[in-house]
């Protein structure tokens, strides 16, 4: 799709006091009723947050600490697990007045810095022929209303302050679909606070038990009865573990190397290790999966070891991008996979995880990293299987649309992520049952 036309700038005027957030939340409030669908659930979700009496309480605590408000906003709002994108967005509507786009009696291309959810609402669709935007990425709420309103918007884009028309070529305008399916939110457990806290926090089960950290299967079991237990065996040879099995003995050395001997490749060189873990949970009712996969071969030995021990829900984590490309070929042999964002992302963008130079390269919202995903999740659709997230990018909220979007049937997050994602999933209208 072609958008062509001469651009006008936003500008932005700074409210004389800020708005509290009961002002913010009535705002939003009154805006969520203007609209429908996605976008009004999307401000609905927003208003929820800032009525919300904690974020109140620590922003108070902030500003009688001397905090101007603006560091208070963000600091009160990043402590209470809120994303950037939601911080951003809530400091701009407290500051700027929206900004009033311009009526120049002709259709033209909007260029801005960014632009809020209250500066989109002034757009007139009839005036506006398409947004540019150097800030927020095509899941800011301004893009997600920008769909709602039919209006092409492109994000990522530095307009140089001489030009004046502009002619752009979008890649792919389709929105991102949010499927409305219901989307279970468990919980990752690598420590008994983590269940103590994914119990507290209402998770709807275990989408991840590491149990390179965490073995007391009976305590999981107990406290998440008849929920969904995903109980991933040894992802040892990892450099987490610092090359040592669950009892501290030392495994050979420290594999200093991330695409090394870990996960099931570890497991296979040592059945024996494996076996003993599976038959501590046969009987059990949980599913079961192997890290680390990136072989058919290695899907189809891991099934039949976990067939010995009578175990039945056999799945594999995708973290390896081979296995994501070998996608429909691994599923077909086991009954689940979960996609491990965090390795999946290093590996795919060739950055080590642990070196924190490259920590900016730890980005699964990368469009390598979501065709990846896509591609899993369409694996999924076309087998009948279910495809879950379990690395870090299941707790962001600003990327649950995406992921969901694309396919994957339930996210696993970090216990205390759990709230905001509530609210997150909320606000899609994809929160699972009794969440
Ligand atoms: C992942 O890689 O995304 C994952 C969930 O596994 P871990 O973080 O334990 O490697
Ligand atoms: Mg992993």
């Amino acid at each position: 799709m072609i958008i062509e036309g001469p651009i006008v700038r936003l500008r932005r005027v700074r409210r004389a006091r800020p708005l509290s957030l009961a002002e913010l939340a009535s705002s939003l409030e009154r805006r969520a009723s203007a609209f429908s669908g996605d976008a009004a659930a999307m401000l609905r979700a927003q208003a929820m947050m800032a009525r919300d009496p904690v974020l109140h309480d620590r922003l108070a605590g902030l500003i009688a600490a001397g905090r101007p408000f603006e560091q208070a906003l963000a600091e009160a709002a990043a402590s209470f697990g809120v994303s950037h994108q939601d911080v951003g967005e809530l400091v701009r509507d407290a500051l700027y007045e929206p900004a009033s786009t311009p009526h120049p009696g002709y259709a033209y291309v909007l260029v801005a810095d960014s632009l809020s959810v209250a500066d989109m609402m002034r757009v007139d669709p009839a005036e506006v022929l398409g947004v540019v935007t150097a800030e927020g990425g095509p899941t800011s709420h301004a893009a997600i209303l920008a769909r709602s309103m039919g209006i092409p918007y492109l994000s990522g884009y530095a307009v140089s302050p001489e030009l004046d028309v502009i002619r752009l070529e979008l890649p792919d305008p389709s929105p991102v679909g949010i499927a409305p399916q219901r989307v279970p939110l468990l919980a990752n457990i690598s420590s008994p606070a983590d269940l103590a806290l994914a119990q507290q926090t209402g998770a709807e089960g275990v989408g991840l038990l590491r149990t390179e950290f965490y073995t007391d299967y009976a305590s999981v079991a107990a406290a998440f009865e008849g929920k969904p237990i995903v109980v991933r065996v040894l992802d040892s040879g990892a450099r987490d573990l610092g090359g040592r099995d669950l009892g501290g003995r030392d495994l050979g050395g420290r594999d200093e190397n991330p695409l090394g001997v870990r996960g099931i490749r570890y497991l296979r060189a040592r059945p024996s290790l494996l076996d003993a873990q599976l038959a501590s949970l046969s009987g059990m009712s949980v599913s079961v999966m192997a890290p680390m996969v990136s072989t058919v071969d290695e899907a189809r030995w891991f099934r039949a070891r976990c067939a010995r021990f009578g175990i039945t829900d056999v799945g594999v984590m995708i973290e390896v991008p081979a296995a994501a490309l070998c996608a429909d070929e691994i599923l077909a042999e086991v009954d689940f996979a979960s996609i491990g964002t965090n390795d999946l992302t290093q590996f795919t963008l060739a950055a080590d995880r642990q070196i924190g130079a490259l920590s900016s390269y730890q980005d699964a919202s990368h469009p390598a990293v979501l065709r990846l995903v896509e591609f899993v999740a369409d694996a999924g659709r076309r087998l009948g299987k279910p495809v879950s997230v379990c690395g870090e990018a299941a707790a962001d909220p600003a990327l649950a649309s995406v992921l969901i979007g694309l396919g994957v049937t339930s996210m696993s997050v970090a216990p205390a992520a759990i709230p905001a994602m509530r609210r997150a999933l909320w606000g899609l209208g994809a929160l699972g049952e009794g969440a």
